[in-house]
């Protein structure tokens, strides 16, 4: 009789990025709580992967539970065209006002993946409705994800996970991404050197292409590679003097996990589009959001329904969903939650520059914001390693979730951790590293 809910999952269940042949028993969470996860034997997790990256104030915060349930006894859900609702209304209002100055308007969607779809279709459209020749190129970086739908596989193809599909995406030519560390001595000739280059291709084919898309200072899914502010702002002086239009896909990077409530604020320049998700409802709620200036909105007004963005989802802004995120962005301020994650930046260095002492197989460290990571043996993060399958196993018995991609191991906790906590989840790497290294080392001998 099948009543263990492991074997119930492994009879119906597939699973997201997962082979099913060689995955190890999921895991069956019952409860969450701050920073913690707990299973159905009531064994505690500590989530330094923040649930695949989006939650922000932890598991449960009563705050965004409040939000949540009050909007569930006044309106679960109402068709959004032709239509709207306060939460809708009120979030679009909070994120205008904490976004850098200069966008106006607001379109939204469930997932990160769509918020892409919705700004390359509108990149796109943007063209075909200003009736010049339509540009049908996006620029993209080396390693950039974007998400899995169609759209976003197109220009996330350089990330490897689409091979079966590479014949069906649309046309993206690809630009280096200066990846950078902490004791990183080439940078500036990195940089200077993709700046050339895409200089150059646009001198050639500016004419052919819509937009550039980019994961601002931080690419997530292809190993946690950190670029420089500067580098960024370049790129986007760079595109608006060819007329490219620039999309942020700040999916990721939003709501602080780079240190500042977006990445663009480190910049002085602004991009056309930037889309935001995961964090956007602090971890409760799928919703997402596009949000565009005023010149892109301009584009779709028209005497017909044909200039007009045929998009849209049965849950677009979802009542529940836009509650939660009112009260996870209000709690940005009430929990002076920008301060958490500059002192969890602090021990990240501080551990990792321990840390790096362990073994000289402990590469490229860095620390944005609220995350950490180094790689192990190579600079590269290469997924096929299968090091990281290891170290997350065993620190899982410890009690610490980690999902390292490949080689490169990183630490991305809620902002609510306990500092303390922190640095004991880097005690344990360290000692996990020290028995795993001094073994290879015994083993080569
Ligand atoms: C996760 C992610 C996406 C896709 O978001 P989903 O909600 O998983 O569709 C897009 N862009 C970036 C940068 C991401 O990290």
């Amino acid at each position: 009789m099948l009543t263990n809910i492991v074997s119930r999952d492994a009879k119906i269940l597939w699973h997201p990025y997962t082979q099913h042949s060689t995955a190890r028993p999921v895991i069956p969470i019952s409860k969450g709580k701050g920073a913690y996860l707990f299973d159905d034997k009531n064994k505690q997790y500590l989530d330094l992967i923040s649930s695949w990256w989006v939650n922000i104030h932890g598991h449960c915060h009563p705050a965004i539970v409040n939000a949540i349930s009050k909007q569930a006894n006044q309106l679960e859900h109402v068709i959004f065209a032709g239509f709207t609702h306060e939460p809708a209304v009120q979030l679009g209002e909070k994120l205008l006002n904490i976004l850098p100055t200069g966008f106006s308007k607001v379109f939204f969607s469930d997932n990160g993946s769509t918020a892409v779809e919705v700004a390359l279709k509108a990149a796109y459209q943007y063209w075909f409705n200003h009736s010049q020749q339509q540009k049908k190129i996006f620029l993209a970086f080396e390693g950039g994800y974007h998400g899995d739908t169609f759209g976003a596989m197109a220009v996330g193809s350089s990330s490897g996970f689409y091979k079966p599909f590479e014949e069906l995406l649309f046309e993206v030519k690809t630009i280096p991404f200066p990846y950078t560390w902490l004791s990183d001595q080439n940078i500036n000739e990195k940089e200077e050197q993709i700046l050339q280059y895409l200089t150059q291709l646009l001198e050639e084919s500016s004419e052919q292409i819509a937009a550039l898309i980019v994961e601002p200072l931080l690419q997530g899914s292809s190993g946690m590679r950190i670029c420089r502010p500067h580098f960024i702002e370049q790129v986007l002086l760079i595109c608006k003097k060819y007329n490219i239009l620039t999309i942020f896909d700040e999916v990721l990077t939003g709501f602080g996990r780079t240190g500042t409530m977006f990445a663009a604020e480190q910049l002085t320049c602004i991009p056309d589009m930037i889309c935001l998700s995961k964090g956007l409802t602090g971890g409760f709620l799928p919703l997402s959001a596009t949000i565009v200036k005023e010149e892109i909105f301009d584009a779709f007004k028209g005497p017909n329904f044909s200039q007009a963005f045929a998009h849209g989802h049965s849950y677009t802004a979802n009542p529940l969903a836009c509650a939660a995120a009112c009260a996870a962005i209000d709690l940005f301020s009430t929990e002076n939650t920008l301060d958490k994650v500059s002192k969890i930046n602090e021990v990240h260095l501080q551990c990792l520059q321990e840390l790096s002492k362990v073994s000289e197989q402990i590469q490229a460290v860095r620390a944005i914001g609220a995350l950490g990571a180094f790689n192990l043996g190579s600079i590269e993060t290469d997924y096929s390693q299968p090091i990281g399958r290891t170290i997350e196993a065993k620190l899982l018995e410890k009690g610490l979730l980690l999902r390292p991609l490949g080689n490169c191991v990183y630490l991305m906790p809620p902002y609510c951790i306990e500092l303390d906590e922190l640095k004991m989840a880097y005690k344990e790497i360290a000692s996990l590293l020290e028995i795993i290294f001094e073994r290879t080392t015994v083993t080569l001998q």
